[in-house]
């Protein structure tokens, strides 16, 4: 695994960084409690990603906890597997909960008798409204709602129809729980919302226990004040709710009373990042899985090849603030490019060969050469390289009639073998089509190394392999997962798909210190990308996906920009 170092990049202030050093420094939070909700109906995306980042983050800055609680309340939608999935990638993210592993199903018992203190204390009532009826008596923005005539019950008959859907007396979607508010509040979310509603289904935690669930409203905020959390930090579509968050808080014998503080969620240009979508994504096999390396997915993105410490780079560059934005999907890989730099090793791997054969180098003859894995860090050490009379180059590294600017191999050209030796190209080997097969090259003898034997220089410098070693691989070259920024603005996001998106390379021949690479670590092909070991591949056929290729044009941008404010 890439170091997970805990040198923390996301030390950088926010607004609810300063919020809960605030309350610290004035003493209205004696330490702090954060925790992070997600609902166990899908694998964690980018935006978790940031939502954990900043909830591990605080407790860990602030000495501070932060609790994993599972937001387990729809047992139609959830699984164990997404459980199981959503605690690996938080602690691959370099996050640890400790001993707060909750889930709100640990609380229906105390959030029941809540309910029947609401009934009890005036504060709810049931409401055998049907759902259209209900609908409609909400009200819209403009105009107030109308009072349910079911709203008068007196609590005796409440209480009584309340614990008969407890009991399961009822059949799904007969009745619901309501808070009595306002109907003419101008928060729609205050007009008598929804705490319980009945759903005969059999659910992962408490079984059949249970005909009647809590709505998130309900089951939310109570869950924080039972986990004394001091900052609940959610994203701006729960702004609206904060009222009923804090009423519920109020009209209830709770143990603490914590606060929301609501950020804008992560929006990424190129993909989608809501579970809804990712879950179609999945189930009309558009990708192979949850962890596809074309998914914004956690997993997905591991299993390209991208360490952890990239994806906190990323998160901490991206910032925490109030207002909407798309973030363009070119900083994530600039993110990835700038961790892996210094640290993945150099390889040499060619994605669609041509044969070079050395005319004037003995025929049968091998020899080993010394390539560095990194040519910054001394540290990383060499490793052998075979050399011999045949090997492979990249096609498009050779061009017959080249253009003015074009430096690679071409009749006549002499060009650096990385490692190996100076190498001119003498003629190109046809197929009956015309097709270039091989190269006819010759080489210098005094240039082993790749170093000038006489100071004369060349122009490029290519990657290559021996074909007495090479070892065959496949190759997953990855594109956007959607072919516009703003996947479904016209309409179906899934219309939006790229159907290039994904394209594999079956014949590529990589230097064999590859076949020992391990799954997920990415290494730079040299002049082509990072790429990593796909857990599908085996000793006989290697697969590679590429994590990111080298060009930054991310980087270029910045760079423009600075170049243009600093212009006076
Ligand atoms: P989705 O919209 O993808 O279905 P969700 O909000 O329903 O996501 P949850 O499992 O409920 O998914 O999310 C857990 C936590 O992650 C919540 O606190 C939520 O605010 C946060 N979160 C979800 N998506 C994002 C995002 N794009 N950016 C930041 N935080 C997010
Ligand atoms: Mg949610």
């Amino acid at each position: 695994m890439v170091d997970t170092e805990t040198k923390s990049t996301e030390v950088g202030r926010d607004f609810i960084r300063d919020i809960v050093q605030a309350d610290l420094d004035a003493g209205r939070a004696q330490n702090v409690v954060t925790r992070f909700p997600p609902e166990p109906n899908g694998f964690l995306h980018l935006g978790h990603a940031k939502s954990i980042c900043l909830n591990f983050g605080i407790a860990r800055e602030l000495g501070g906890t932060c609790h994993l609680r599972f937001d387990d309340t729809n047992p139609v939608k959830e699984e164990q597997l997404f459980a199981d999935s959503i605690q690996r990638d938080v602690r691959w993210l370099g996050f640890d909960w400790g001993e707060h592993l909750h889930y709100a199903s640990d609380y229906f018992e105390q959030l029941y008798e809540w309910a029947e203190h609401l009934i009890r204390t005036g504060n709810a009532y049931v409401d055998d409204t049907p759902p259209e009826a209900m609908r409609s008596q909400r009200g819209t923005l403009t105009e107030p709602g109308q009072n349910s005539p079911f709203r008068y019950r007196s609590v005796e008959e409440n209480l009584d129809l309340f614990r008969r859907m407890r009991a399961g007396e009822f059949p799904n979607g007969a009745r619901v729980l309501r808070a009595k508010i306002d109907m003419a509040s101008g928060n729609m979310n205050l007009r008598d919302p929804v705490l319980y509603r009945i759903l005969h289904a059999h659910h992962p935690r408490t079984g059949d226990a249970w005909s009647i669930y809590p709505t998130y409203d309900f089951a939310h905020g109570q869950s924080d004040a039972i986990e004394h959390i001091t900052h609940s930090v959610c994203t701006l579509e729960f702004e609206d709710h904060r009222p009923l968050y804090d009423w519920l808080i109020e009209h209830l014998p709770v143990p603490s009373r914590p606060h929301q503080y609501e950020f804008a969620r992560l929006n990424v240009s190129y993909t989608v990042l809501s579970k809804r979508h990712l879950t179609r994504l999945v189930a009309e096999k558009h990708v192979t899985g949850w962890d596809d390396p074309r998914m914004p997915t956690i997993a997905g993105i591991r299993r390209r090849g991208v360490p952890a410490a990239a994806l906190r780079e990323f998160i901490s560059r991206v910032g925490v603030a109030r207002a909407y934005s798309t973030v363009d999907v070119a900083m994530l890989d600039s993110a990835i490019r700038d961790t892996l730099n210094p640290i993945a090793p150099r390889r040499m791997a060619v994605l669609r060969p041509l044969k070079l054969i050395i005319e004037n180098y003995p025929e049968g003859q091998t020899e080993t050469l010394e390539a560095r894995n990194h040519p910054d860090n001394p540290d990383a050490g060499v490793r052998p390289l075979t050399f011999g009379r045949e090997l492979y180059v990249e096609q498009d590294d050779f061009m017959e009639t080249p253009p003015k600017k074009f430096y690679r191999l071409s009749p006549g050209k002499e060009v650096r073998l990385r490692y190996g030796y100076f190498v001119t190209c003498r003629e190109a080997v046809k197929d009956a089509a015309g097709t270039v097969v091989a190269l006819r090259c010759t080489y210098d003898p005094a240039s082993k190394g790749g170093d000038s034997p006489d100071g004369r220089k060349v122009q490029a410098t290519l990657h290559w392999v021996a074909a007495a070693d090479a070892v065959p691989a496949e190759v997953r070259l990855y594109s956007h997962l959607f072919n516009r920024p703003d996947p479904g603005a016209d309409g179906d996001a899934l219309a939006d798909l790229n159907p290039e998106s994904l394209d594999v390379l079956s014949g590529c021949l990589v230097e064999p210190a590859l076949a020992s690479a391990a799954v997920g670590e990415a290494v730079q092909f040299e002049r082509t990308g990072y790429f990593a070991l796909d857990p599908d591949s085996r000793p006989d056929r290697l697969v590679f996906n590429r994590t990111v290729g080298l060009r930054d044009t991310w980087a270029k941008i910045q760079g423009a920009k600075v170049q243009a404010n600093t212009k006076t």
